[in-house]
């Protein structure tokens, strides 16, 4: 059923884009822990080697600051390819939007061509965000989305979708073994404390005593994966031996209000900051839930952790980050919230 990912005395070299991120770090990690040769590229645009530093030194781990839009190395080669490379958080992405966009486009394409020239497994970080504010819920594979193609999220959205197209070109033409996973919010240790997004914006402010910023009436939901679970996913459907016909949704099922996760948040640090409500931003989707009866069938995968469990390990992990970090560099890592500027 799966390829040699998960046999360590088969070593593989992975290539993972995007590897000093928040899921990418996570994902060398379990690499390396299983015994492959990882280089990880990134240009640091919202990771850092900081999340990579346990790894350094290590015989198997390279770590090389790259931009993906740029021609790849030429000494690069690789038998797995992750993609992963592209700003996650809303305000990240929308602060340089052409980048966001040549990043899946024209980055996916570069490392496309370097899995073809290898015939290496290509694994694409696609999103949720490919269906834009469903009118379908829970959201299935299948549904082809409702996005703004031009609106400020439309950069990520429209890239990401861009990318899979390129991606299914790429399989279709026989020139890659391709598999896209259409990642739901993913939370845990190592989101940079000023990221922008919610889970790392409600922790740290309830941690700094600021109230809890909600974006409109707090009744939108989403769904949230904690990272290992992620990583388990992403890690299975390169090892299928079967290229997937089409995208695979990877995702925690369980669906709760930004209002739940602001009062679950409080609840956890014991803060008593409460909340302070902020506009909505344009486009924001209103109902997120992953239908992930394909990724339980096709790779037996299925999340573990439940966001109650997962939150736990998340405020533990930035209250020690913004204990640790010298005031000085603490002051401008405030959380990134609605409308302000990078
Ligand atoms: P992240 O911002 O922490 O990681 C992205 C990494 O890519 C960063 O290290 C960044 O510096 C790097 N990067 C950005 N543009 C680049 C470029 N042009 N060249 C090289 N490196 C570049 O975000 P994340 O949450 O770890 O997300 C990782 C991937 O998963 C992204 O592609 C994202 O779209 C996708 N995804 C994440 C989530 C989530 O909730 N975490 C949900 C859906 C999809
Ligand atoms: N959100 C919020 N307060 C914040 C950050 C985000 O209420 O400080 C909301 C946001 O409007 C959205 C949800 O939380 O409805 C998830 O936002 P995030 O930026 O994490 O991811 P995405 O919108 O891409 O799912």
């Amino acid at each position: 059923m799966t390829r040699p990912l998960e046999i360590p005395s088969r070593r593989r070299r992975v290539l993972v884009a995007g590897g000093a991120g928040f899921l990418g770090s996570h994902l060398c990690d379990h690499l390396v822990a299983r015994g492959h040769e990882v280089v990880a590229l990134d240009n640091f645009l919202t990771g850092s080697p900081a999340n990579c530093a346990h790894l350094q030194g290590h015989p198997r781990f390279r770590l090389v600051r790259h931009d993906v839009c740029d021609p790849l190395p030429a000494d690069l080669a690789a038998d797995v390819v992750f993609n992963l490379a592209c700003a996650a958080s809303p305000p990240r992405y929308q602060a340089d939007p052409v980048h966001t966009m040549m990043t899946s486009v024209l980055g996916t394409r570069h490392l496309l061509d370097l899995a073809a020239r290898h015939d290496a497994v290509f694994v694409q970080a696609s999103t949720s965000e490919v269906y834009g504010d469903p009118d379908q819920h829970p959201q299935r594979e299948a549904y082809w989305g409702n996005v703004n193609p031009t609106g400020p999220r439309a950069c990520y959205d429209e890239g990401k979708r861009a990318g899979e197209t390129l991606c299914f070109d790429y399989l279709r033409l026989g020139l890659a073994d391709v598999r896209v996973a259409r990642i739901f919010n993913t939370y845990g240790p190592r989101m940079q404390p000023d990221d922008g997004r919610i889970v790392s914006n409600f922790v740290v402010q309830a941690l700094t005593g600021r109230p809890l910023t909600v974006y409109g009436t707090g009744e939108q939901t989403r769904s949230f994966c904690y990272v290992s679970d992620l990583v388990a996913g992403l890690v299975a459907l390169a090892a299928l031996d079967r290229t997937p016909d089409g995208p695979v949704n990877l995702g925690n099922p369980g669906e709760f209000t930004v209002i739940e996760l602001a009062r679950m948040v409080l609840e956890r640090t014991g803060a008593a900051s409460g909340i302070a409500y902020r506009p909505l931003p344009e486009d924001d989707p209103r109902r997120r839930r992953p239908d992930i009866a394909l990724a339980r069938r096709l790779l037996g995968w299925t999340p573990r952790v439940l966001l109650a469990e997962g939150l736990g390990p998340t405020i533990d992990w930035f209250a020690r980050t913004l204990e640790t970090r010298p005031a000085a560099a603490r002051r401008p890592r405030r959380p990134l919230e609605s409308g302000a500027s990078l």
